[in-house]
């Protein structure tokens, strides 16, 4: 059968797309895309004359069959979506399922990847990080899931849409307290990237008082949750000594 390969696209500046990319969308037999008009500007602006159909959240099932019985038919694939990795806050998965079940062959062409550029700047810990993706867009939702990674040690990652940021914002401020550290990482690889790192009290100020903050797309990293140090965190065999240092005193 054939390969479906997931090839990731830029997020903003087209520079960023590879030449394995490049040459495997050139040398598929077809490209599924989630907006063909939107990968057809793409497409075109590196001379690529690759046919395109539509693979999107509403008809994924369904074309995810057919394109499946290409594969299987001896046919190369493509799978690509707006910007950045497919599959990661973007459509793909229920293809990629499927071809796997299928026995078909699934190649990733990697690329950008906005959280993970976001990540490799911000200057928080990245030696194990979540990727929580977006957050419910009703108020109650999106604290009950907030509230759940109160006490999350890892550096947290969101997506956020921009006519949310400051609510969300807000949120994350009440639930994880205002001097929580957290980075801004906007527009990035685009004209205006800004990576803004702050307490989530100064954040929200900061996004609040300059509405250029709240335009574009964006990514949220917030500091992992730190044990308190002081007495709480002393381990019972640590205040034992602590206790029979302090009888000693006179
Ligand atoms: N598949 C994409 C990826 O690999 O990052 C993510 C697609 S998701 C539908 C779009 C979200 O990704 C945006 O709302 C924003 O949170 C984030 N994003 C995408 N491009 C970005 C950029 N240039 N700067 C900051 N965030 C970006």
């Amino acid at each position: 059968s054939g390969t479906l390969y997931v090839v990731a696209t830029p997020i903003g500046n087209l520079e960023d797309i590879g030449a394995r990319a490049l040459r495997v969308l050139r040398e598929v037999a077809l490209i599924a895309a989630e907006d063909t008009r939107h990968s057809a500007r793409l497409l075109q602006h590196f001379g690529i004359a690759t046919p395109l159909v539509a693979c999107h959240e509403h008809n994924e099932r369904d074309q995810g069959g057919r394109l499946v019985g290409r594969l299987l038919a001896g046919e190369d694939l493509a799978l690509i979506s707006d910007a950045g990795t497919p599959l990661i806050s973007d459509p793909g998965y229920h293809l990629v399922r499927n071809a796997r079940a299928a026995g078909v062959r699934v190649v990733p062409v990697p690329g950008a990847c906005a959280l993970i550029a976001a990540l490799s700047a911000a200057g928080l810990a990245s030696d194990r990080f979540i990727f929580e993706g977006f957050l419910p867009a009703r108020a109650a939702g999106r604290r009950q899931r907030l509230q759940a990674l109160v006490e999350e040690p890892r550096t947290l990652i969101f997506y956020e849409a921009p006519h949310r940021l400051l609510e969300s914002l807000e949120d994350m401020r009440v639930l994880f307290g205002d001097d929580r550290p957290a980075v801004l990482a906007r527009e990035l690889t685009k004209a205006f990237e800004t990576i803004k790192g702050a307490s989530l009290g100064e954040l929200c100020a900061w996004v609040a008082a300059d509405s250029n903050q709240q335009r574009g797309e964006c990514v949220l990293l917030i500091e992992g949750w730190q044990a308190p140090v002081g007495e709480e965190a002393l381990s019972a065999e640590a205040l034992r000594v602590l206790d029979l240092l302090l009888a000693e005193l006179p």
